[in-house]
């Protein structure tokens, strides 16, 4: 089938990454694949170059045009105000699902999971990495973690698209929304509500902590997992990893108008230039790129050389066990190895078909939000105080008040320690004041300006406010622990 060439944009990174590029490239091109390459540079070379984001303006430009994009790991030079790339590039273009499948190769890859054959559907964009973080005392810092509802509501529908499309039986999702009642309680909210749309489906949650050690012991019993953005980004290391190396799992960030593909592992430095690098997980992202692009023919015929090369036992270093494994290759002669079986199908493991599999056809929208009658009823004051003494604090603050608020609680650390904490309570220098009244009766902003002063009056510094609201009559805060 001739086909018009779809342009693309390629990124060779860092570390093995270019090794790793040029192995996939090879394969794929060798396959037949009709794309057009448009390379670009990002990574440790552009941040020396004082570009802190890691990547040029003009690089914008190639993914603009293209939409689609190859990418190899990069190195994140540590400290030193340098941000993700990799997070940068899914949050600027929107890059909000990240699909990553993780299957057992048993008998010919050493695992102890025989059956595993999973897909972690990890939400991409908000999360711990929404990046925003301070420090706000010598002994204090924070990381804000946003989740929100449009977010949460195409992430979750998507794996439930996903799953449709792909027939697969039960979406799991893992959330700690008894301890993080409102942001993952959130997530957990929207999962059961989204879920009865999708009757077809097997439908369970489960904590993250008992999820996490269940999918490492029983991966067979997961089909497709939602997960928000970390807890996603560890547990698909873990199950890539227990498949029997990291090095082997591809993965898909799937946006409304762009998609990347890459491998889920970094850029391994240690293991650069030495010709040793697995590519599979880079080649398993092309083949999710392939179907994307329509050239469907060309990542089944990928996927199953590769499934033949790993049957005859010719394995990479972190895959090769003496016995199991026939012969020790490097990145090139493996890439060598793949080429020379295209077209063969897998005798043992199943062979790949996506026949059916029909492009980028996974499109979801967020509902439109719901406005809720939304009440100011009081605010949270943070303070830097070095006395560790509650009372003290509590003391020199509780005559203040303005409108209908005055001091409920002090916590630390979001324990309460006043009025009536304990004296085995470790205290910071980091204390939240709160001000509200127990009816939850509504302030004023003019109110809190004036709580303000009289804290700043009274001798204190304040470090931040959050204010406290209610929709429609329900708290949108968390309670202090003990309180
Ligand atoms: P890593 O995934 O790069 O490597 C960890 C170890 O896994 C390696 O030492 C190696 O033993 C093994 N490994 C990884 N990929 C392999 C492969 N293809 N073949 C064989 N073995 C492989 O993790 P790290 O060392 O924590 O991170 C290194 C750098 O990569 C850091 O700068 C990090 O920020 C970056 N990183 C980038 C991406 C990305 O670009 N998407 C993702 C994760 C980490």
């Amino acid at each position: 089938m001739t086909q018009k060439k779809v342009p693309i944009t390629v990124a060779y990174g860092d570390g093995i990454g270019p090794e790793i590029m040029e192995a996939t490239l090879d394969i794929i091109k060798a396959a037949g694949a009709q794309i057009e390459i448009d390379t670009i540079e990002i990574g440790e070379k552009v941040y020396t170059r004082g570009h802190s984001s890691g990547i040029e303006p003009s690089a914008w430009d190639s993914l603009r045009k293209t939409r689609v994009f190859l990418k190899a790991p990069i190195t994140t030079p540590q400290g030193g105000g340098f941000k993700s790339l990799n997070v940068t590039i899914r949050k600027v273009i929107g890059l909000y699902a990240n699909i990553r499948p993780c299957n057992s190769l048993h008998p010919f890859v050493q695992t102890k999971h025989h059956k595993m054959d999973l897909i972690i559907v990890r939400e991409n964009e908000e999360d711990l990495y929404a990046g925003i973080e301070h420090q706000q005392t010598d002994e204090v810092t924070q990381c804000l973690k946003v989740i929100s509802k449009p977010g949460t509501e195409k992430i979750i529908r998507y794996a439930f698209e996903y799953a449709r499309q792909y027939g697969r039986k039960k979406v799991t999702c893992f959330t700690k929304d008894n301890i993080m009642k409102i942001t993952d309680g959130l997530f957990h909210k929207m999962f059961d509500q989204i879920g009865t749309e999708y009757p077809d489906l097997e439908k369970e949650h489960w904590i993250v902590d008992i999820g996490a050690a269940k999918l490492a012991d029983t991966p067979e019993a997961f089909d497709v997992i939602v997960m928000p953005n970390l807890y996603g980004d560890i547990l698909s290391d873990v199950a890539a990893q227990i498949t029997g190396s990291v090095g082997l799992a591809g993965s898909a960030n799937i946006g409304d108008g762009f998609a990347m593909f890459e491998a889920i592992h970094g850029s391994a430095p240690r293991r650069a230039g030495q010709n040793l690098a697995n590519p599979s997980g880079l080649l398993l992202g092309a083949v999710q790129m392939l179907v994307h692009i329509n050239q469907s023919d060309v990542a089944e015929k990928v996927h199953n050389a590769w499934l033949c090369t790993l049957e005859d036992g010719v394995h990479t270093y972190d895959i090769f066990k003496e016995g199991t494994s026939k012969q020790k290759v490097g990145t090139k002669e493996f890439a060598q190895a793949i080429i020379q079986r295209l077209g063969k199908k897998p005798h043992s493991l199943k062979a790949i078909d996506y026949s059916n599999a029909v492009g980028k056809t996974i499109e979801v929208k967020a509902s439109p939000t719901k406005i809720a009658k939304k009440e100011l009823v009081g605010v949270d004051i943070f303070l830097h105080v070095k006395d560790r003494d509650p009372n003290k604090l509590g003391n020199a603050i509780k005559e203040i008040s303005a409108g209908k608020m005055h001091l409920t609680m002090i916590t630390n650390r979001g324990v309460k320690v006043y009025p009536d904490g304990m004296p085995e309570t470790f205290c910071t220098d980091h204390w939240r004041c709160r001000f509200k009244n127990e009816q939850l009766e509504p302030s004023t902003h003019k109110d809190i300006v004036s709580i303000y002063q009289q804290v700043m009056d009274a001798g204190f510094e304040i470090i931040k406010t959050e204010n406290l609201y209610t929709f429609d009559g329900v708290a949108g805060f968390s309670a202090g622990q003990g309180q």
